[in-house]
């Protein structure tokens, strides 16, 4: 049994995230971030010419990045390392594409208020207990990965009452990656369509939002933005484990929305009620769920 001393000699290896700030998520390339200095226009379209996903664009000579769309190879930091760089912050997921745009001049406007409001009203009854239907519709694998960690003991989403389920009509969040390949787009809007209301869609990963480096061939489209009402995007190639976290948490209105690096969960003392206990019926009060056709 040398799984027991190895067990007392580790101790807990679970993470405390999102109580607590984790320094797991530090050695991760969490983000491409712009800095404020310049380089000069010429390095700049540099960057923006070797980026193969055209992830970077000069608006009135100033860059911007567009992190829906960034797969994070480095190479805009490699030829433009004043301007570019990597930032291991995970916590960017969004509730609007517009919002993954750096530098997002209109964060605090009122769209941004009007769809976090609406989308807190929307999950109210899911705080307790969340199930997730993962549904891969042309993914090459690599988001799988990390959806597939999520469940082990250093995340344990099953931690916050989050669960995976195999039946859409048991789910309350759908986690859809790939770009949009022609044979599984029937098969996610089926799976949407027969999930109850209230439902929740996350766009985990740069192929789901925008196509990343293979979307809008013959066979694929350029993510699934076009095929479900997105709620969460979660940008990365493919997102860490803590960014598909905290996209699951801002989904389920347990971060406020356009929450940044070291922002600790608004109602925290909920959050903390559901990682203690097993999770209970919904209160009287919630919303009755209405099942899928
Ligand atoms: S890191 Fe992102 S923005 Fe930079 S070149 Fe690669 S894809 Fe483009």
């Amino acid at each position: 049994m040398p799984w027991i001393p190895r067990g007392l000699r580790e101790g807990i290896v679970t993470s405390r995230y999102p109580r607590r700030p984790d320094g797991y998520g530090e050695g991760f390339r969490g983000t491409m971030v712009v800095h404020s200095g310049r380089d000069g226009d010429h390095r700049i379209a540099l960057a923006a010419e070797v980026c193969p996903t055209e992830a970077i664009s000069i608006e009135h000579g100033q860059p911007r990045l567009d992190r829906g769309r960034c797969i994070l190879c480095g190479r805009c930091a490699e030829v433009c390392p004043q301007v570019f760089g990597f930032d291991p912050s995970f916590e960017t997921s969004a509730v609007r594409r517009e919002a993954l745009v750096v530098p997002d001049e209109h964060e605090d406007d009122e769209a941004v208020e009007k769809v976090r409001v609406e989308l807190g009203r929307r999950v109210k009854a899911l705080r307790r207990s969340v199930h997730i239907r993962h549904v891969d519709a042309g993914s090459d694998g690599a988001e799988e990965w990390e959806v597939a960690a999520l469940t082990n003991p250093v995340y344990d989403v099953q931690r916050l009452g989050v669960f995976f389920t195999a039946s859409p009509r048991h789910a309350d969040l759908l986690v859809a990656t790939g770009v949009g390949t022609a044979g599984m787009l029937e098969p996610l809007r089926e799976t949407y369509d027969v999930m109850p209301d209230p439902k929740v869609v996350i766009a985990a990963g740069v192929d789901a939002i925008s196509g990343g480096l293979v979307g809008g061939g013959y066979a694929a489209r350029s993510g699934l933005t076009d095929s479900l009402p997105v709620d969460v995007f979660v940008p990365g190639s493919p997102p860490t484990p803590f960014g598909l976290l905290h996209g699951i948490l801002l989904a389920v209105g347990l971060l406020p929305a356009g929450a940044r690096r070291g922002q600790r969960p608004s109602n925290i003392r909920s959050l903390v009620r559901t990682e203690r206990s097993a999770p209970g019926p919904a209160s009287p009060e919630d919303p009755p769920r209405e099942a899928g056709p």
